[in-house]
C-alpha cells in the first residue's frame, strides 16, 4: 500500500474522534504509540489531582472520608469501569492490582469447585497471570496446567476448576473468543477468569453476554488511569453469594468500623477490598474511565482497527525487506489494539524510534510493540511512525552503540 501524507491528513480530517486528542496532553514532538503500557495523561488530571491533594486532603483531612466519599470511590470507580466490559454496575470493584485481584479470584473459583484443583491456562500468557498461580500452587491450594488453546477439548476436564486467559494477547495482540471458551469451560463445569489488561478501554468486551464468570483488568493502560493505577475485579452477580475472599482485609469486612475480631464479609464485591483504597490515584483512574465513557469504546474499536490496519499495510510494504515480520494476526477483528512486529534486533530498532520520537516498546526476545491507543493517536501519527521506523530500518541507526544498552524496565 502507498500512502501518502495528505491521504493520511484526509482520515484525520474525516475521524469523528479527532477533537479528543485535545482532552490529553502530549509532549510536543512525540509520537506516543505506548498507551498499552502507561496510557496518556487526560488533560483534566492535574486540575482533579490538586483539587483532591489541596482541598479534600489539605484542607478537609479526615472528614474527606465521608465528605468527598473517598469511603465510596472503589465502588464509583467500578461502576463506571462496568460499561465498557459488558458487566452490571454492581458487579465491578477497584481494588488493588491485576495481580493481587487475580490472586483473590483463582482462590474464589477454587472455593467455588470444591474437588478440582487445576487452573488451566496457555503457555506465554502474560507472567504475572501464571506466576499468582504458581504461588497458590505452592501453599498447596491448586496446581497449574498449561496448554494451548487449540488443546483444551483436552485439557479440558474434571479436574479444571478455572480456566485463566487474556482476552488480547499482551505481546501478539491476538483476542481469544470469550464466547466459545467460556462455553468450552462451562461444559466441563470449569469456571472462566479473564485478564481484560489489553482490551479494555480499547474494544467492546462481554463478560454478561458471554456468561463469562470472573475478571481482572488494568487502570493505567487504555484506561489512561496513570502509573500504578489500581486495577478492577468482576465477578458475576450469581456468584456474590458465594464469593470466599482469601484475603481478608478489614475494608471489604461486613462492618469495618466495628472492629470486630471475627471476620464477616461484606455483601457483593465489596468483600474483595482488603486494605484502605488509594484515593489519590483512584481520583486520577476517576478521570481516564469517565473520559474513555464519554468517548465510547465502539467507536474507540473502530478507529484503532482503522489505524492498526494502516500501521500494518504500510509497514508490510515499506519494511518487509529489512527483516520485519508481522507478529499480529493480520485480520483487524482477530487482533487487540496493539501492533506487535518481530525483529531479531528489536531492541535496538525500538531504541533509535525512541530517538526519532516514536515511543514504542520491546517485549522480549524480539518484539516491537506498538500500542494503538485510539482516543489520541491520529493517522498522521501512524503515517509519520512509519516513515520512521522505515528510516531506521534503511539507514540502519540502530546499529549506533547507544541504542544497544539495555535499561531497567524494557
Ligand atoms: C499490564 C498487565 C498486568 C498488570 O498487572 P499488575 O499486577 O497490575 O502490575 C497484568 N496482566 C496483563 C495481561 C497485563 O497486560
Amino acid at each position: 500500500m502507498s500512502w501518502t501524507l495528505e491521504d493520511a491528513r484526509a482520515c484525520d480530517a474525516a475521524d469523528p474522534l479527532a477533537d479528543w486528542r485535545s482532552h490529553f496532553l502530549l509532549p510536543e514532538g512525540i509520537i506516543y504509540l505506548d498507551g498499552n503500557s502507561l496510557g496518556a495523561l487526560p488533560a483534566a488530571t492535574p486540575g482533579v489531582l490538586a483539587r483532591v491533594t489541596e482541598t479534600e486532603w489539605g484542607r478537609h483531612l479526615i472528614s474527606s472520608w465521608n465528605r468527598h466519599d473517598w469511603i465510596g470511590a472503589s465502588q464509583r470507580v467500578g461502576a463506571r469501569i462496568a460499561p465498557l466490559i459488558g458487566a452490571e454496575a454492581d458487579e465491578v470493584i477497584v481494588a488493588d492490582s491485576v495481580s493481587v485481584n487475580l490472586t483473590k479470584l483463582i482462590a474464589a473459583a477454587l472455593a467455588l469447585r470444591p474437588g478440582r484443583g487445576v487452573i488451566l491456562s496457555e503457555p506465554g500468557n502474560f507472567p504475572t497471570d501464571l506466576y499468582m498461580v504458581q504461588g497458590l500452587e505452592r501453599m498447596g491450594l491448586c496446581s497449574l496446567r498449561l496448554a494451548p488453546v487449540e488443546d483444551f477439548a483436552q485439557a479440558l476436564d474434571g479436574d479444571v476448576a478455572a480456566v485463566l486467559l487474556s482476552q488480547v494477547h499482551y505481546k501478539s495482540a491476538a483476542v481469544h473468543d470469550m464466547a466459545a471458551l467460556t462455553a468450552a469451560a462451562h461444559a466441563h463445569g470449569a469456571l472462566t477468569i479473564w485478564d481484560l489488561s489489553h482490551a479494555v478501554g480499547a474494544m467492546p468486551v462481554a463478560l454478561n453476554p458471554t456468561g463469562a464468570d470472573f475478571a481482572v483488568g488494568c487502570g493505567y493502560k487504555y484506561l489512561n488511569g496513570g502509573p500504578g493505577a489500581p486495577a478492577f475485579a468482576f465477578a458475576a452477580r450469581r456468584h456474590h453469594a458465594g464469593l470466599e475472599q482469601s484475603i481478608c482485609g478489614w475494608m471489604g469486612h461486613a462492618a469495618p468500623f466495628a472492629f470486630d475480631d471475627a471476620y464477616a464479609p461484606a455483601p457483593g464485591m465489596k468483600r474483595l477490598l482488603a486494605g484502605t483504597p488509594p484515593i489519590l490515584s483512584l481520583a486520577a483512574l476517576e478521570v481516564g474511565v469517565r473520559l474513555i465513557g464519554d468517548i465510547g469504546v465502539s467507536a474507540l474499536h473502530a478507529k484503532s482497527m482503522a489505524l492498526s490496519q494502516c500501521l500494518i499495510d504500510d509497514v508490510s510494504a515499506t519494511c518487509a525487506d529489512f527483516g520485519i515480520a508481522l507478529a499480529s494476526p493480520p485480520e483487524a477483528g482477530a487482533r487487540g489494539s496493539h501492533v506487535a512486529l518481530r525483529h531479531p534486533e528489536a531492541y535496538p530498532i525500538c531504541q533509535a524510534l525512541i530517538a526519532a520520537g516514536v515511543v514504542g516498546d520491546f517485549r522480549a526476545p524480539d518484539i516491537l510493540r506498538f500500542g494503538i491507543a485510539p482516543a489520541y493517536v491520529s493517522f498522521e501519527d501512524i503515517w509519520t511512525a512509519a516513515r520512521r521506523l522505515e528510516a531506521v530500518l534503511r539507514h540502519e541507526t540502530w546499529r549506533a552503540p547507544e541504542f544497544a544498552a539495555r535499561q531497567t524496565v524494557t
